[in-house]
């Protein structure tokens, strides 16, 4: 080996190390060396290669991790053959341990072939790890997005305890689970977005439930109104979007002609990527995206915003929908991060009773089944339902407090656009006058009931 500056070569001298562990030069040295490999490999085309556009797909090489694959057994074979001619004579050891072979089929057949490296048989797993993405023999993402939220889980934790003690607004903090968290939990959606996602939902709605401090009956709908936030599927969407407009515009080499091979399925009728891209374009409106493929001329601010208006027409035909949010249906007005949520007051019983999940008996009424009717108010004699106007606005049990800490225009003459206006207000002392209410007066109605 010998160093070569400007003008002058050192003497030369033999190597005994390699480079140390996560040196950034490794991988460049390592692609030098591997770079042959192809070339030894000489592979021509057959039935059993991967063939895209006359492109054979048989190595895929990443830093020092090495994929071979063909569509028969015979074919991986002769290509584990190869490696090891490959190897041998460069001197070069393949970990028999981290090496795995991965049969891909539909539903449970046993797997008969076996597979050998330098007559070692080598081991035949479900799934494997490749670039951080759980790939399963089966083709599905389940279990995919299950890892993910796993990690994700990790990732949440790790953020409680850095943020643990420190005074964040709960905006901050969901800034920070997006770079954090959501990164981690959408990791590679581009490809696998459009599965439900359910457990990497979980991860967020949990996320959401402990900034607003409410338990698990809290409908998901009610956390994203008031924090103004979207459900991971739609920030996926927005991905799955994002990687379609690169791929039709910029036409990358081989990962083209594959979308090409898939949209002339889609065309035929099959449901895969691309058919689900295009009726996900078709979902908002954008059928003109999908007809000027060749030149298309959208941005992807357009886009993003089309699959936000999506999501929040839905949003709102569940509150419609939702018999808990009652009263949220009508004082929720703009899908937006709610400004109280950050005032420093113990909003947390004012968040409860706007998400109606306040252990009221127009609430409680609901599990055993009495009719709405019947939920009465067992504080006082006015036979009167137990609901949030009851208990904000009317109830005498309450009055004293409801002196001391609403404004007095809240204590006379109740009616429902004075309740309307409290639970809207943008007002950061009104707020906190009412929490103040609300703790005093739950604490008596706790004291009387038990
Ligand atoms: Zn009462």
């Amino acid at each position: 080996m010998r160093v070569k500056t400007a003008d002058l070569l050192s003497d030369s001298f033999e190597n005994f190390l390699g480079v140390k562990q996560g040196e950034p030069l490794s991988p460049l040295l390592f692609l030098f060396s591997i770079n042959d490999l192809i070339e030894d490999m000489n592979i021509s085309p057959s039935a059993d290669i991967v063939n895209i556009n006359e492109v054979l797909i048989y190595l895929i090489l990443f830093a020092d991790d090495t994929i071979l694959f063909g569509k028969s057994p015979e074919i991986l074979q002769e290509l584990l053959d190869k490696l090891l001619i490959y190897c041998n004579k460069w001197n070069i050891e393949v970990n028999i341990n981290k090496t795995k072979v991965v049969v891909f089929k539909n539903g449970w057949q046993p797997v008969t072939a076996k597979f050998f490296y330098n007559n070692e048989e080598l081991e035949i797993v479900d799934s494997y790890i490749y670039l951080g993405m759980l790939i399963h023999c089966n083709g599905k993402i389940l279990k995919t997005q299950k890892r993910l939220a796993l990690q994700g889980s990790r990732s949440l934790a790790a953020l409680n305890n850095s943020t643990n003690g420190l005074y964040l607004t709960k905006k901050k903090k969901c800034d920070l689970f997006d770079s954090m968290v959501a990164s981690v939990i959408n990791y590679a959606s581009e490809i696998w977005g459009f599965h439900r996602g359910n457990d990497v939902e979980i991860i967020h709605n949990r996320f959401c439930r402990s900034i607003l401090k409410l338990g698990k009956s809290t409908p998901n709908v009610f956390l994203y109104g008031e924090l103004g936030r979207l459900p991971m599927n739609v920030i996926r969407k927005q991905k799955v979007l994002k990687y379609w407009l690169k791929i039709v515009t910029h036409k990358p080499l081989i990962v083209y002609d594959i979308y090409i091979l898939l949209l002339r399925d889609a065309n035929t009728g099959k449901t895969n990527w691309v058919s689900n891209v295009r009726d996900l374009l078709f979902s908002i409106g954008l059928n003109f995206v999908w007809y000027q493929q060749s030149g298309i001329n959208i941005s992807l601010d357009v886009i993003k915003t089309r699959l936000k208006d999506q999501y929040i027409q839905s949003w709102s035909a569940s509150i419609q929908d939702c018999e808990k949010l009652t009263m949220y249906r009508i004082l929720k007005l703009d899908f937006c991060f709610e400004d109280y949520v950050d005032y420093n007051y113990n909003s947390h019983f004012f968040t409860k009773l706007r998400s109606g999940t306040m252990k009221l008996n127009v609430e409680v009424g609901r599990y055993t089944n009495i009719l709405r009717e019947n939920r009465l108010c067992t504080c006082c004699n006015m036979k009167s339902v137990e609901d949030e106007y009851h208990f904000t606005l009317v109830c005498p049990v309450y009055r004293h407090v409801r002196l001391q800490f609403l404004p007095n225009y809240y204590c006379s003459w109740p009616n429902v656009t004075k309740l309307m206006y409290l639970y809207q207000t943008k007002s950061r002392s009104l707020v906190g006058k009412l929490c103040n209410y609300l703790k005093s007066a739950w604490q008596i109605r706790s004291h009387l009931i038990s």
